[in-house]
């Protein structure tokens, strides 16, 4: 699945150029596109790939309007683009405007910033002279005058209007107005300081600040715990039915399983929660449906499912009846002589209850906090990360002397038995590439945190996206407020040692909800 083209793969979040694809990318194409060139031997452009590919992160949500590709013009295949786009040296960026026509040399970036604010401000200016016709998913960038504040809603039809108040030489607004560009239901301008109607009339004192403007004329300043860009783009992502637009209608067929089976009504619930029903479930749409699709488990599978029964066994923090449960299929599973086992065997010692007192599983799937806005979104791998979650963190809880121990057995689940295997091949990548460093460089809590959200920055914008639980990188500024911090370039960043703790508290034993339990 992962496209090797040179220093970039098909993750990254960058469009990789080939012979097949370069016309239908660049030509006519409704977003403005940034390309850039490069050698895979050349040390500069290696040195530049983490730049590129943190910018592709950076600006994921700009896709519609302006997106990034690469093409590695040493692949023999890719000489005659490279040339016939004039490119001598490497790397060279390009700027290709929307509905560029095939004869288009793009523009090239005489000398550019080599670090992601400063490239990111480069685009929006390019974007800002970009000639008509205007790529259609891009809002307007300017400035913003009173009077079409005054008149937006005439003309627009949304619930929410966010300004940004700032000085001329921020790029703030610019930057949320590209970031929310997917959002339906918001429209975010920006107001310079010097626009005096509007900042007397709302009686902005801050440069940046952001209010919510109302049809009735009503306003409210947004609350964030930093006056930057990220916290902003957070913030606004959570105004009621403001969700991403563009979903495609049908869902992905390896999630059809994994609705409610107790019935398709919403339960309320506390997003800011973990919920015992949703672990519950996971247990049981793994052992019970995803395990089932295993006829016969042999060799290294085999020692897997023991694996995962071990870590279950010793760190689900579960109710006496399903520990039990547990306890004695593990006793079991171990105790076996056999090389091979079938899944009707491991169906009747998780049925044989009657020699196991007060030893059961909930007999159904029952999701809570996991639950989709539509029956295909969310449920079990939404459940199998949380499960994930909580067995690291309750590792540490009970000081386990090997960092690995959890999520190597985790990952040997997923490896051999997630139903995704799209999403298995994924995370085996992942760990081959990082998992290594867990004990020595990064705590596996911290290592499973990051991992996820890289998962979730992929998966941003994805058909798998459940449009009221967007993929953003988490926990956001309302669940842990300490966890952000701002460097002085006005950069987001992780306070490591605060998402550590908060992924203790927030994950632990003391802290699940019991609610909806049978
Ligand atoms: P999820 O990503 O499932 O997260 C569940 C809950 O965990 C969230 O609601 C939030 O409360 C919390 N959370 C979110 N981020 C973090 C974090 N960084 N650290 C701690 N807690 C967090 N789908 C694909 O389409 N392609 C893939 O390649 C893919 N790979 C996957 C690999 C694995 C191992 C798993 C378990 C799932 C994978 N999925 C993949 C499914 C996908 O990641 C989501 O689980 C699914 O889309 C449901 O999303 P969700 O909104 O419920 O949030």
């Amino acid at each position: 699945f992962t496209t090797k083209a040179g220093l970039y793969t098909a993750s990254d979040q960058i469009v990789i150029l080939t012979p097949d694809n370069v016309d239908s990318v660049l030509v006519n194409s409704t977003a403005a596109m940034v390309v850039e060139f490069y050698a895979s031997w050349c040390g500069h452009c290696i040195a530049f790939s983490p730049v590129w590919k943190s910018l592709a992160r950076d600006i994921k949500e700009w896709k519609p309007a302006m997106d990034l590709a690469a093409i590695d013009c040493a692949n023999p295949v890719n000489i005659p683009i490279c040339s016939g786009f004039d490119v001598k040296g490497y790397p060279t960026l390009k700027f290709f405007h929307a509905y560029s026509k095939a004869d288009s040399k793009g523009q090239v970036f005489k000398a550019f910033p080599r670090d992601v604010r400063g490239l990111r401000h480069k685009l929006i200016d390019l974007m800002e002279t970009h000639k008509d016709p205007w790529p259609p998913a891009c809002p307007p960038l300017e400035t913003a005058s009173k009077v079409e504040i005054d008149n937006f809603f005439d003309t627009n039809n949304v619930e929410h209007l966010a300004l940004i108040f700032e000085m001329s030489n921020s790029y703030v607004g610019r930057e949320v107005i590209l970031d929310m560009l997917q959002y339906e239901n918001l429209a975010v301008r920006r107001v310079l300081n010097t626009e005096e109607g509007l900042v007397t009339k709302l009686g902005v004192t801050d440069f940046p600040s952001c209010y919510l403007y109302y049809p009735s004329g009503n306003f409210t300043r947004l609350i964030v715990h930093n006056e930057a860009r990220v916290f902003y783009s957070y913030a606004l992502q959570t105004l009621p039915r403001v969700v991403r637009a563009g979903k495609l209608p049908q869902p992905p067929p390896t999630y059809d399983l994994m609705k409610n089976t107790t019935g398709d009504h919403e339960r309320p619930f506390n997003r800011s929660r973990v919920y015992m029903a949703d672990l519950e479930s996971t247990l049981y749409y793994s052992l019970r449906v995803e395990l089932a699709a295993h006829t016969v488990i042999k060799g290294e599978a085999l020692s897997a499912l023991q694996e995962y029964f071990t870590v279950l066994v010793k760190y689900f923090p579960g109710r006496p009846v399903v520990m039990n449960l547990l306890k004695s299929v593990a006793t079991w599973l171990k105790d076996r002589k056999d090389s091979e086992l079938s899944y009707s065997s491991l169906k009747d010692a998780l049925d044989n209850t009657a020699e196991v007192p007060n030893a059961a599983l909930p007999d159904s799937v029952r999701w809570v906090g996991c639950q989709g806005s539509k029956p295909h979104f969310r449920g079990y791998p939404c459940g199998m990360w949380t499960l994930f979650h909580v067995l690291t963190v309750q590792a540490k809880e009970a000081a386990s002397k090997d960092p690995q121990e959890v999520i190597q057995a985790m990952r040997l689940y997923v490896y051999y038995f997630f139903g995704c295997r799209e999403c298995a091949t994924h995370f085996e990548n992942m760990a081959m590439e990082s998992m290594s460093q867990v004990g020595t460089w990064i705590t596996p809590v911290l290592w499973l945190w990051s991992r996820h959200n890289q998962v979730n920055n992929r998966l941003a914008g994805a058909p798998s996206e459940d449009p009221r639980f967007p993929k953003i990188q988490w926990p956001p500024p309302e669940l842990c407020p300490s966890c952000h911090g701002v460097k002085p370039t006005g950069e987001h960043t992780w306070q490591q040692e605060e998402v550590l703790a908060f992924l203790h508290t927030h994950f632990s034993s003391e802290h699940l909800l019991s609610d909806y339990l049978e």
